[in-house]
């Protein structure tokens, strides 16, 4: 998984905000009677909070809500069904998924950081796939929180379906920061298998498997481009010829490993983090760059 930074998208959420509000705020107006108790509760001020909420605000808002509104957690409830029109029909469903792709600025998923998350159309359309960290069924007023839109894989939001984040305690990929997410088993040279740390939402979209099943590769080629006495020295000449070159370290790192050694840059090439993550167990020569 990787990390995404609040911070980073936080001008992108206010236009996200800007552009979506009204829409909301007239859905919310059509619903006055169903809503009940809780219309007076969603006025201007608190849809834009709300379109805004960090994932942790977003915890506490679902305890809240789920605390004085206990009917919300029956989807056919009136005001279940209220919500969903307001926040999944007349929000989510109407936002230009492309262009929320494109100002997203993210190439690979976010779960897994195996796949490209665009689909390019015939007619020239891209589209990726918008994950909600807390599901939109259970939680339909979340549902246009900007922070609350992951995008991911078309393989990690299926896997994920409705899994209950909060009910789970699932750490938000805007929450994580995992130094190390991956470890190696090394049975003997050639027979390594991946580890991931014990977390039951990883368990649950299934990385670890699919990572070992699908991609033992990349920790070979690894080992044994960098293992090899002869590489090894052929790398560290390699390093210092760079030096007398105008190449960044990072350049250097790259053209190495393949992957990106920071992890602002993780997403840019699938198995960054993995990479990163190796070779700094494996304290493989380019540590040293
Ligand atoms: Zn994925």
């Amino acid at each position: 998984m990787l990390t995404l930074d609040t911070k980073k998208y936080r001008k992108r959420a206010l236009d996200f905000n800007k552009k979506y509000r009204q829409n909301l705020l007239n859905a919310i107006a059509t619903k006055k009677a169903e809503l009940g108790k809780i219309y007076p509760l969603l006025d201007d001020s608190f849809v834009d909070k709300m379109m805004l909420y960090t994932p942790k605000e977003q915890y506490k808002l679902i305890t809240i809500a789920l605390k004085r509104f206990s009917h919300l957690r029956d989807k056919t409830a009136t005001e279940s069904i209220a919500l969903k029109y307001i926040f999944i029909e007349n929000g989510y469903d109407k936002i230009n998924k492309m262009e929320f792709y494109e100002n997203f600025d993210i190439n690979s998923c976010v779960y897994c950081n195996r796949n490209y998350i665009f689909n390019l159309y015939a007619n020239g359309h891209v589209k990726g796939q918008i994950d909600h960290f807390y599901d939109k069924a259970r939680y339909p007023f979340l549902a246009m929180s900007f922070y609350n839109l992951i995008p991911s894989c078309e393989g990690c939001n299926r896997i994920k379906g409705t899994y209950d984040t909060f009910r789970y305690n699932s750490l938000s990929p805007y929450v994580r920061d995992e130094n190390r997410l991956f470890t190696i088993e090394i049975k003997s040279v050639g027979n390594f298998k991946y580890k991931l740390k014990d977390d039951a939402f990883l368990k649950k979209l299934l990385i670890e498997e699919i990572y070992n099943k699908g991609h033992i590769d990349i920790v070979d080629d690894m080992y044994e481009k960098f293992y090899q006495k002869d590489t090894r020295e052929h790398f560290k000449l390699l390093t210092k010829e760079f030096k007398n070159l105008e190449i960044t370290k990072e350049d250097l790192y790259r053209y190495l490993t393949n992957g990106y050694k920071h992890k602002e840059d993780f997403h840019r090439r699938t198995f960054s983090k993995l990479i990163k993550d190796i070779s700094e167990e494996l304290e493989l020569i380019w540590l040293h760059l």
